[in-house]
């Protein structure tokens, strides 16, 4: 894809969505942190369940740590890999305290230490804590970067890579927010809506959907500007962040 169109893209998605933001619900980086390492392989609203009620009975290292694996479990079991999840919670908080304070480290070699903190987590926590300009590649951001030609790539580090060498300096720090949101309202795995897609002719994916499959699909049905979302049976919020 050539610089113009791709810096067409970016433009197009951030004058919809100017301050694109994440579906998890947080008031800390601490909070955050928890929230990104919880949603690892499932959904946003699973984890939100989680932690309003969680975070209001402890939302520090120390106070998750004085839970333990055993207390902090039923707070869990609407997120997916619950028992590994709380495990990993609590040996976190554990390092949290005695090597950095309890604070949310800033370097990716100790984010990505902790126990359940990959790549992508720490790319968010980079990004959104630390003002670092970082792309976190999810799923839905691995399939709009190769159907648009804006990254393709075999690998989320590939897509990873390639979208940090070739996005415009000036919607890098967003990048992957926009990208998110648009992978999962309107550019969706199964029937991408691409007759309300706002990027629809600059993207390069040979296979659009025609108008007509649409109508008769379950796609979800984009509201331009907020990265949110329409179905046919109700309504969602807008905001998302990558899973690990
Ligand atoms: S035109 Fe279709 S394939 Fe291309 S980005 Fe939009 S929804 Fe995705």
């Amino acid at each position: 894809m050539n610089p113009a169109r791709r810096r067409a893209i970016f433009r197009r998605l951030a004058e919809a969505n100017p301050n694109p933001t994440t579906e998890l619900e947080f008031s800390t980086p601490f909070e955050l942190l928890v929230a990104v390492m919880l949603s690892a392989h499932t959904t946003d609203k699973s984890v939100n369940a989680a932690t309003r009620k969680l975070f209001p009975v402890a939302n520090t290292p120390e106070a998750i740590l004085a839970l333990g694996v055993d207390g902090v479990r039923p707070y869990l079991k609407s997120v997916g890999l619950y028992n590994a999840k709380s495990k990993n919670l609590i040996e976190m908080c554990r390092i949290l305290i005695e090597r950095h304070g309890g604070q949310v480290p800033a370097d990716r070699g100790s984010l990505e230490a902790l126990p359940g903190v990959g790549r992508k987590t720490a790319n968010v926590i980079l990004n959104m804590v630390h003002g670092e300009s970082t792309i976190a590649v999810d799923t839905h951001i691995f399939r709009v970067a190769n159907r648009t030609g804006l990254a393709p790539g075999k690998t989320p580090r590939a897509v990873e890579e390639q979208l940090l060498a070739t996005t415009p300096p000036e919607y890098r720090r967003n990048a992957h927010h926009w990208l998110l949101l648009h992978g999962r309202y309107v550019c969706t795995a199964r029937t991408p809506a691409c007759p309300r897609c706002i990027i629809r002719d600059l993207c390069e994916y040979p296979h659009k959907t025609p108008p007509q499959r649409l109508e008769k699909s379950d796609a979800p049905v984009a509201r331009r500007g907020t990265g949110g979302v329409r179905t046919r049976t109700g309504t969602r919020s807008k905001r998302a962040v990558p899973t690990e």
